[in-house]
């Protein structure tokens, strides 16, 4: 690895209260919520994505996203984000008070079909009304994820090209921040070079981030090429939440524990307070016992010489 990577810090993005929460079937009252985000608040993030603003018939799991924000919205030096499945997600986010929108879709049609009941091309023109509606006003960021860029459970492969295409057209929004997600665990180590790499060399001004899930376990292993690629930018969800609904029994999001573990022991500053992080595994593991746990941190424990890290 080069030195210059060795001393760029990363910014690493806490999903657990929306993508986390997302794929647990029971529901996780207000309050719960509410005390889950201010724990997280205090080991340092830089961003919290704190919940949907979806139909509660399609996640029912965020019918209490309203009573969440108010709950949160005075928390200070985090960026709360939530995600935003069409232009009326984004008008109720922002009445709210929600200043970070991420909209989402997916490279796969047959992918987007199925979650969002439209094509890409119909997200491409929801995206284009939202950003004409909410691009002006500077005080709104807009950052949209490309789910399965890495791969669709249902179309199977998805070619860096069809990535490019996708990329291009978000990119002609306006939009500036792009993630690119490893929705079901389809992405390997050489396939994230191949597609951040073809990214970054064709629109260099966008900033592009990682999303990656450890369904099969090798989620810290995609964030280190994506590092080593010039990615700085990766969501997590602390405790590993967040099983892909398509692969029961799966793993979640990469626990955010590991991957701090990771760049911190490597030298990579995170900003993020690995005790305080384990403390949060500790809180999720006595009220959400219904909330798989999937961290070989939080099983295991720091090393004992602490003073390493
Ligand atoms: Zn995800």
């Amino acid at each position: 690895m080069k030195l210059q990577f060795i001393m760029e810090k990363v910014k690493i993005i806490e999903v657990g209260p929306r993508d986390g929460l997302q794929n647990i079937q029971t529901f996780v009252p207000t309050d719960k919520k509410i005390q889950f985000i201010k724990k997280l608040a205090v080991c340092g993030f830089q961003e919290i994505q704190i919940g949907s603003f979806v139909a509660p018939r399609a996640i029912a799991q965020f019918r209490n996203i309203k009573d969440v924000v108010q709950g949160v919205k005075s928390l200070k030096g985090v960026v709360l984000s939530a995600l935003i499945p069409n232009e009326r997600g984004a008008q109720e986010a922002i009445a709210c008070g929600i200043k970070k929108l991420i909209f989402f879709f997916s490279v796969s049609s047959e992918h987007n079909c199925r979650n969002v009941k439209q094509t890409p091309q119909e997200s491409i023109k929801e995206l284009q009304r939202i950003c004409r509606s909410y691009l002006p006003d500077r005080s709104i960021i807009l950052r949209v994820d490309l789910a399965t860029a890495f791969g669709c459970p249902f179309a199977g492969n998805i070619t860096t090209a069809a990535v490019l295409r996708m990329v291009e057209k978000v990119a002609a929004c306006g939009i500036q921040e792009i993630t690119l997600c490893d929705t079901v665990g389809f992405g390997n180590p050489r396939m994230v070079e191949e597609k951040f790499s073809a990214c970054r060399r064709r629109f260099p001004k966008i900033a592009f981030g990682a999303h990656f899930h450890n369904t099969r376990g090798l989620a810290l292993a995609n964030t280190l090429r994506a590092y080593e690629t010039g990615i700085r930018s990766f969501d997590a969800a602390v405790g590993g939440l967040g099983g892909c609904p398509y692969a029961p029994g799966s793993s979640g999001n990469v626990a955010t524990e590991e991957m701090v573990f990771l760049f911190e022991s490597m030298g990579i500053k995170t900003g993020v307070d690995l005790k305080k992080l384990l403390d949060v595994c500790l809180f999720l593991h006595k009220t959400l016992p219904q909330a798989k746990l999937a961290s070989s941190l939080y099983l295991a424990g720091l090393p004992s010489r602490k003073d390493k890290l």
